[in-house]
């Protein structure tokens, strides 16, 4: 079978490695995909924006499975295209990307459903908006409605803050796009942990849990990424509390968009802070997450084919994953100046030698193959990534492979997993 994957970062080269290990996988084409992925995969051009450039090429193709990895192409509808013209494609549609494509959607949704989530107003007007700061207390969360690449969030530490934070999220100031809603929200103290599955509209089957480090600065300092690193360990979630998760906020989700008529079925990414008062949920999204998938499917001991078509045919509830016991862990390398402004184009070295650690994969993010060199081509550019039977021992191993890595301007944390370690001394 062909396999056709849309995307371009670290989780769409995760992907394609994962897919390429199905038996039943003859070929594996990713659009646009990157310089690394160029090496396991054939990679054809495409604008993720561009919905009819996509069916375009997927019905020139014609793969037997096509797999969305970013979101934008979800919000856009691309599954619905697919699926009109009779191809098989793994992701939510639309109407059920909502979950993800607008914060106050979600938001309304949990407490229509009775899922356990922070406390918050929806606003859509500034005045709305002033009311609404009066019965919050500091620090307040202001959170953009529509996608906003991991920038629409603004943690604010007065009320006056909080409403000049809403009035350049309104005005566009803040995002480059003006806002129609904004949500505020009260500020959750916990633990973060990412809880994805898969759904096929009616029933979940969890992936490995998994914690990312969304700062740039060790110690989880400086300004929000896409993500510096991830790891993922049994240990995460005990069996009892993974249970709860399922029972009170995963499958809940699953029934209420079928219920509501927009069944979801794709990958249901439930962000979760542990608080005092139980798991609660900060965010949907409704893919795979990056880096989040590397260090996960580093894990997965199932063919991921296998378990994406059984999502695509409502087959979920008897399928049973299964998962390599111990951890992983995902350590991104990036450019000087990320998550600000950065230079591209600097030749990438070490790869061979990094590969050769055991355990370890290199996931590439941004990178790019002129002539037979691979050059760095974003902020985010490599994630390496290493199973392990302990987080430890997973952690070692992708230091191991870093350090033979090298490119102007490469920077990485030093400290991931640093918060699971502290745990167990
Ligand atoms: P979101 O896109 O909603 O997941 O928000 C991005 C990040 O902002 C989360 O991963 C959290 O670290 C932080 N965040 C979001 N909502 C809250 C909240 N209510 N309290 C504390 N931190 C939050």
């Amino acid at each position: 079978m062909k396999v056709l994957i849309l995307g371009s970062g670290g989780r769409e080269h995760a992907l394609a490695w994962a897919v390429r290990r199905s038996e039943r996988v003859t070929e594996v084409v990713c659009a646009p995909g990157n310089g690394g992925i160029a090496q396991i995969a054939r990679c054809v051009p495409v604008d993720l924006k561009d919905v009819g450039a996509m069916v375009r090429l997927a019905e020139a193709e014609q793969p037997g499975l096509t797999i969305v990895g970013p979101e934008l192409p979800l919000s856009l509808g691309i599954v619905d295209a697919l699926q009109e013209r009779g191809l098989r494609v793994f992701g939510p549609t639309r109407a059920a990307a909502m979950l993800e494509s607008s914060k106050g959607f979600a938001k309304r949704f949990l407490q229509r459903h009775n899922i356990p989530t922070a406390n918050y107003a929806v606003c859509t007007t500034a005045a709305e908006l002033e009311k609404a700061v009066e019965i919050f207390h500091p620090p307040i969360v202001v959170k953009a409605d529509g996608l906003a690449a991991g920038k629409g969030v603004i943690i604010c530490q007065s009320r006056r803050t909080a409403i000049e934070a809403a009035q350049g999220l309104f005005s566009g100031k803040l995002l480059g796009e003006a806002e129609q809603q904004v949500i505020i929200e009260e500020f959750l103290v916990g633990d973060e942990i990412s809880f994805l599955c898969l759904s096929d509209g009616k029933h979940v089957a969890p992936l490995a849990p998994a914690q990312d480090h969304k700062c740039i600065g060790e110690g989880d300092t400086g300004p929000n990424t896409g993500g510096m690193g991830v790891y993922s360990t049994d240990a995460m979630l005990d069996a009892g509390m993974k249970e709860w998760i399922l029972r009170h906020i995963a499958e809940p989700t699953v029934r209420g968009m079928a219920e509501e008529d927009t069944p979801f079925a794709g990958v249901l990414y439930v962000g979760l802070m542990m608080t005092a008062r139980g798991p609660l949920v900060l965010e949907f999204n409704a893919r795979f997450g990056d880096p989040e998938t590397q260090a996960i499917l580093l894990r997965m001991e199932s063919d991921l084919v296998e378990a994406l078509e059984a999502s695509i045919d409502g087959r979920l509830a008897e399928t049973e994953l299964r998962w390599a016991h111990g951890a992983s862990a995902c350590v991104v390398a990036s450019s000087a100046g990320y998550p600000g402004s950065y230079k591209t184009g600097f030749p990438i070295s070490g790869l061979d030698a990094a590969a050769q650690v055991p355990g370890v994969q290199v996931f590439h993010s941004g990178s790019a193959q002129v002539g037979s060199n691979l050059v760095t081509a974003g902020g985010r550019v490599l994630g390496v990534t290493a199973a392990a039977s302990t987080l430890e021992e997973a952690l070692a191993r992708a230091y191991q492979a870093m350090a033979e890595i090298h490119f102007e301007g490469m920077y990485y944390r030093r400290d991931i997993g640093h918060r699971a370690l502290k745990r167990k001394r």
